[in-house]
């Protein structure tokens, strides 16, 4: 038996859609009528690719992009529902989306992404005005929801978790042609006790690595110079194939980094558990791997990271990170970290600070605890209150700038090498672009986008550096 919502929506009668005549019976307009469409996105790069899919999508069915969502006839939200705060945000756009709808009642509202997949037996009931909603990995099936070729937009549908798949055959519209992301795989078969992303998006799934091959090589062959492997556990990548492809991560970077034209190799986000020596060694010999490693650490605390189901402690985090090190000495860090997890008591709290010094990281993104429903840490019994999370997050905040800043002094005076991505959001005079380290540099000189150019760095912040481009010297 299909869920409640789903036999209801297949129940719901398309209201429009295109005739051999081309014109849409229920709106009346042509063939010849652009409709547009447009995207926000909310939360991780993923979320972030798959939208890139759904631009390339929308406009293989005819569809242009509107310049804002009030010029919009089709507005899709691709969402997250990781913490509070998303669906929240989520929840303002959508009372906007209502009003537009009862404007122009032709408007389509389309919600795809974690908060739909969350939501999807409550969704139409609480937002009446959604048109169509789809998970995550269902987004091949747009097309069909949206109607006959795209020009007339048929109403209803909703795709299931059980029809999941690699999106990489669709079209794409990528933000910058020289970068791409490339989807490694999908779900995730850990079990960290405040996340919502397993029920989300379901157990891992690995692409075969002749598709992601594939896909890098004809990247390369459009211009691509730097490609970030994408999975919510990228570094498990490989373990549920079919044993006789059956392979790890590190041999992954290895093959990447043999097609032509492929420069840069980036991936995120990778779980310390899964960090063996392959992927080290790997890192370490292939030119094209940057010196960077995105390594969510969550909690400096071993209590706190038991009660979080992370499978390792502060001791074995820090092993990881002299292992990285040791391999890789230029390495930057950056991570994840959670305050407020329930019983974080000031002790825990404390070395969450004290491991952001020892290490040294780069950067952080940090995080106010947001219990999940569904989630084990949410029936937990002790939640922090929120005044102490916040004044904590504040505080941590500090260290973690502090640190970043003291990292990014340390390269003044040294060169690095920088993928140029356009010009400086704050000096239009300045050109910016990203060193290997994946430290975004400001800098005088000219070049285009998507040239590598050496930078002398000249000042620094805790976000950014500041430089000069250097004449290329012939060797
Ligand atoms: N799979 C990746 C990992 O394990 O590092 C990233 C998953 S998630 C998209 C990104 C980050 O969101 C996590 O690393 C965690 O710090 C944060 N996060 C996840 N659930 C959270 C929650 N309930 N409250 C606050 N932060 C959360
Ligand atoms: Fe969530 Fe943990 Fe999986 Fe990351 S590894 S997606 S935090 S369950």
């Amino acid at each position: 038996m299909p869920p409640p919502a789903l036999s209801a929506l297949r129940s719901l009668a398309p209201v429009g859609y295109a005739t051999a005549s081309g014109v849409c019976q229920s709106t009346g307009r042509t063939l010849s009528t652009m409709r547009r469409y447009y995207v926000t996105t909310f939360g991780c790069q993923m979320n972030a690719h798959d939208s890139e899919r759904i631009r390339g999508l929308l406009e293989e069915l005819g569809l242009g992009e509107a310049a804002a969502p009030d010029e919009a006839d089709v507005l899709v939200f691709n969402t997250c529902t990781i913490r509070e705060k998303p669906d929240q945000r989520l929840a303002a756009y959508l009372g906007n989306a209502k009003a537009q709808k009862s404007r122009s009642p032709e408007t389509v509202v389309a919600v795809g992404g974690c908060y739909a997949e969350a939501q999807r037996d409550r969704i139409f009931e609480r937002y009446p005005f959604v048109d169509v909603a789809f998970g995550p990995g269902t987004i091949h099936h747009l097309g069909e929801w949206l109607g006959a070729g795209g020009n007339g937009i048929a109403r209803s549908a909703f795709g299931t978790a059980g029809e999941r798949r690699f999106s990489a055959a669709l079209a794409t519209q990528r933000e910058r042609p020289f970068q791409a992301w490339v989807q490694v795989s999908m779900g995730c078969n850990s079990v960290c006790s405040y996340c919502i992303v397993p029920a989300v998006r379901g157990r891992e799934v690995s692409r075969r690595p002749g598709e992601i091959l594939a896909e890098v090589t004809a990247l390369a062959g459009e211009g691509v110079r730097e490609v970030t492997l994408l999975g919510q556990n990228v570094n498990s990548w490989g373990r549920d194939l079919r044993p006789d492809i059956r392979t790890e991560f590190g041999e992954l970077l290895r093959a990447v980094d043999e097609v032509d034209g492929i420069e840069r190799i980036r991936f995120t986000s990778p779980h310390p558990k899964d960090f063996r020596a392959p992927v080290i060694a790997a890192m370490a010999e292939c030119e094209a791997v940057c010196e960077h490693a995105h390594l969510p650490l969550q909690s400096g605390s071993t209590r706190v990271l038991k009660r979080m189901r992370r499978t390792y402690g502060r001791e074995r985090y820090l092993r990881l990170v002299g292992e990285l090190r040791t391999a890789i000495p230029d390495l930057a860090l950056t991570t994840d970290l959670i305050v407020g997890f329930p019983g974080e008591t000031e002790g825990d709290f404390e070395e969450t600070c004290s491991v952001v010094e020892e290490v040294g990281f780069d950067g952080a993104f940090t995080f106010v605890y947001s219990p999940r429903s569904g989630t084990e840490a949410a029936a937990m019994l002790d939640q922090v209150p929120d005044e102490v999370k916040h004044e904590r997050i504040e505080r941590l905040v500090n260290v973690v700038q502090r640190v970043a800043a003291e990292r990014n002094a340390q390269r003044i005076g040294l060169m690095e090498e920088v993928l140029v991505e356009g010009t400086s959001r704050t000096d239009p005079s300045l050109l910016r672009g990203r060193t290997r380290r994946n430290v975004t540099v400001n800098f005088t000189g000219s070049a285009a986008a998507g040239e590598l150019v050496p930078v002398r760095i000249t000042a620094s912040t805790s976000q950014t550096l500041r430089g000069s481009q250097e004449a290329l010297v012939a060797a």
